[in-house]
């Protein structure tokens, strides 16, 4: 029985750079002409009111897209994704927050796609409500892993799929690798964002290394964690871990990283931006 909701911790820091990447890399595909598919394994309700009795109870926007909200003077790559937080919100009032699903689908053209994979019934009903009659959206509630390997290579043979499970399950660490590792041998072109959260600096090192063993060239990691490393405490930070990257992002995440670490941790916070594995042609 799935028990996470993604209410309780919409806009937290975690969403922030979850979805600021995001919208990077779908900024980055949405460069070429040619259409392409958005595939989100573990895709949640699609849109989030903050003023709901589970998004209130733990308060973790504030510290968030709150603190982006408020801000001025952002950089400019960050534009974008402020962008589509702002369309929901016209008023003065920060009230809604997007999921990934609902990013992509304000992001893509007619010709682009999304597939969304969601098991738990009250996410999948609120996602069909939220997405599902825009004719690009096909919605799923099935395991979203296999669900992405029964679609690769997709017909577009260009594709970006945000792999976001909630890591209630102890063996969903070993399942996105293994699943990672299958995909890339059916579609090794495409960009994979695989989220995780910081909650014991040793599972992330041992995703790490398993990623390492894979043999996927180029694996960049982008982290954030406005706490220090801990144990017991909770998540500290989170971060990702992407297959082929768009060449730009590794750049404009050095330069917003510290500001957003200024803003949600006033620079008391960490973060990585690093290739994982060396880049094909080094
Ligand atoms: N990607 C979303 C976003 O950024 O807005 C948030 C997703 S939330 C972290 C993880 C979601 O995965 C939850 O809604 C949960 O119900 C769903 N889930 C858990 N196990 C799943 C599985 N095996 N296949 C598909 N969805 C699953």
């Amino acid at each position: 029985m799935l028990s996470y909701r993604h209410a309780f911790h919409a806009g937290n820091h975690a969403d922030v750079l979850k979805h600021l990447v995001l919208v990077l890399t779908l900024d980055y595909y949405l460069r070429k002409d040619k259409p392409f598919w958005y595939i989100d394994t573990h895709a949640g309700g699609g849109l989030y009111q903050l003023s709901s009795a589970e998004a209130q109870k733990t308060r973790e926007f504030a510290q968030g897209i709150q603190t982006l909200w408020k801000a001025s003077d952002i950089p400019e790559a960050l534009e974008p994704y402020r962008q589509q937080i702002r369309a929901l919100n016209p008023g003065t009032k920060l009230n809604y927050y997007p999921g990934s699903p609902w990013l992509a689908a304000n992001l893509l053209r007619n010709t682009d796609q999304l597939r969304l994979f969601e098991l738990h019934p009250s996410d999948f009903t609120a996602l069909n409500q939220n997405l599902g009659s825009d004719k690009r959206v096909h919605v799923s509630k099935q395991d979203g892993l296999k669900g992405l390997l029964g679609l690769l290579p997709p017909i577009t043979r260009r594709a970006v799929t945000l792999i976001d499970p909630s890591y209630e399950l102890k063996t969903d660490y070993n399942d996105v690798i293994s699943t990672l590792s299958k995909a890339h041998q059916r579609f090794a072109t495409g960009t994979y964002l695989l989220w995780y959260p910081v909650i014991e600096r040793q599972r992330v090192k041992q995703m790490a290394t398993a990623l390492q063993q894979t043999g996927i060239p180029g694996i960049l990691q982008l982290e954030y964690c406005p706490l220090a490393d801990s144990t017991g405490m909770g998540m500290t930070g989170s971060g990702l871990f992407i297959i082929n990257p768009p060449w730009l992002l590794a750049g404009q995440m050095q330069t917003l990283l510290p500001w957003l670490n200024q803003q949600m941790a006033h620079g008391n916070g960490h973060f990585t931006v690093a290739y994982i594995t060396p880049e094909k042609n080094t």
